[in-house]
């Protein structure tokens, strides 16, 4: 037997995380988008509340809870707003590779700083490199017991409010994949330099920054896993930890764009009947259930494996590619049937649609989705 309910403590998170993005995201989304405001206070709020950061350990402060309890809480903050889901999930992105290949030491100083409040970022993607994350350019030499880092990273989320940031850069250039470490590298140290919020299309609230390492040292207790490929390996690890979470955001998105036009099409009339009840109408609408419907199981599903141990990786690949095109496909829908007041930004369409684009970029494209897809089902053909 399937079982798909969620049990009485998943359905209470999603009740506290519904409560708290109602009362203290949604009336406030428009807001921050249109003054760019990275909204730290409501995301230490809900950090303080047990919303964020679920999978850190209670042995290092956290809630000690899995992927299914994560998505939960995730969608509900996608619904609220996207921006702030991306901004306040960063932090999480960030921990995962610690969470997964760090010491002990580590553990206590960075997951526990992130469990008192902390911010951190995740940094992998630089201005040459971002799909083929091979084609990195960043260096750490060793010196001593300490690395000297050398490199930028681009796109940054939260970079402007981060303690520490999880890099990755090159220990070996020579040896491909494998010569790949990660650092923590603490945001207050020499050489750290952050570059100008950018002004992007969608998900302003969110702080989006390019971030250069000039000779930062850092002590090599700071590398995460060792320098004989762990980079590579935790920083993907990472991805199918967080890709259901991504999803997650793209099913809440694409719920609140479908919620808002489902009680439009109720309230405008055209040709004496109300919207719904023209059957191309209706139809859009049955079809835009219908994917969010699918989204969210497929979201559930890769964190259901990855909550019983088993791989998620081609499972994750399907939940964020398909949630992500679900939210652009749904939310563009959105602004049709609002008709030209879903064009403009005094209704809330439009924002979720800008907001949807960058679901089909970050976190590996849509289109490295299916790449990651492919290898998958071809692997051992
Ligand atoms: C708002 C925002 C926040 C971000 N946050 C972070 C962050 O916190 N940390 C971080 O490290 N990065 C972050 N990123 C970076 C993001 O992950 C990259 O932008 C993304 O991986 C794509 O890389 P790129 O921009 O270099 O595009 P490219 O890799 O240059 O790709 C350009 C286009 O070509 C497509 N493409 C590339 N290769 C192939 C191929 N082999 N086959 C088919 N199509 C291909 C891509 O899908 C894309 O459509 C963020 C980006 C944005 C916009």
């Amino acid at each position: 037997m399937v079982d798909l309910a969620l049990s009485e403590m998943q359905v209470m998170l999603r009740e506290l995380a519904m409560e708290f993005a109602a009362a203290e995201i949604r009336p406030n989304a428009a807001d921050w988008d249109a003054q760019s405001e990275y909204p730290v206070e409501t995301i230490r709020a809900a950090n303080e509340l047990g919303l964020l950061n679920l999978h850190i350990p209670e042995d290092y402060g956290g809630a000690g809870l899995g992927c299914m309890e994560e998505v939960v809480v995730n969608e509900a903050l996608g619904w609220a707003d996207p921006g702030f889901a991306t901004a306040s999930y960063a932090t999480s992105l960030a921990c995962a590779p610690i969470i997964t290949g760090g010491t002990d030491e580590q553990k206590e100083q960075f997951l526990r700083r992130v469990s008192e409040g902390g911010l951190a970022s995740y940094a992998i993607t630089e201005p040459g490199a971002g799909s083929d994350v091979q084609g990195i350019k960043t260096r750490a030499v060793a010196e001593g017991d300490e690395y000297v880092i050398n490199g930028s990273k681009m796109f940054i989320t939260g970079a402007g409010h981060a303690d520490w940031f999880f890099v990755l850069g090159y220990t070996d250039p020579t040896a491909g994949y494998k010569g790949m470490s990660g650092f923590i590298v603490e945001a207050d140290r020499d050489g750290v330099e952050l570059g100008k919020k950018e002004s992007n299309m969608g998900q302003r609230c969110s702080d989006t920054r390019a971030v250069t390492f000039t000779d930062v040292r850092i002590p090599d207790s700071n590398i995460v896993g060792g320098t004989d490929g762990a980079g590579w390996f935790n920083a993907m690890a990472a991805f199918d930890l967080s890709r259901p979470n991504i999803a997650a955001h793209a099913v809440g998105l694409a719920q609140s764009a479908y919620e808002h036009a489902l009680q439009y099409a109720d309230e405008r009339q055209t040709f004496g009947k109300k919207l719904h009840q023209h059957q191309a109408l209706q139809f859009m609408l049955a079809d835009m259930k219908t994917k969010i419907e699918a989204a969210r199981l497929l979201t559930w599903k890769a964190a259901f494996l990855a909550d019983v141990g088993e791989k998620n990786t081609e499972a994750a690949a399907h939940a964020k590619r398909f949630a992500a095109d679900t939210a652009m496909e749904v939310t563009t829908d959105a602004v049709q049937i609002f008709g030209g007041y879903g064009y403009s930004e005094e209704y809330p369409v439009a924002r979720l649609m800008r907001g949807a684009k960058v679901m089909q970029i970050y976190e590996g494209s849509s289109q490295i989705q299916r790449m990651i897809i492919g290898r998958e089902i071809t692997r051992n053909l």
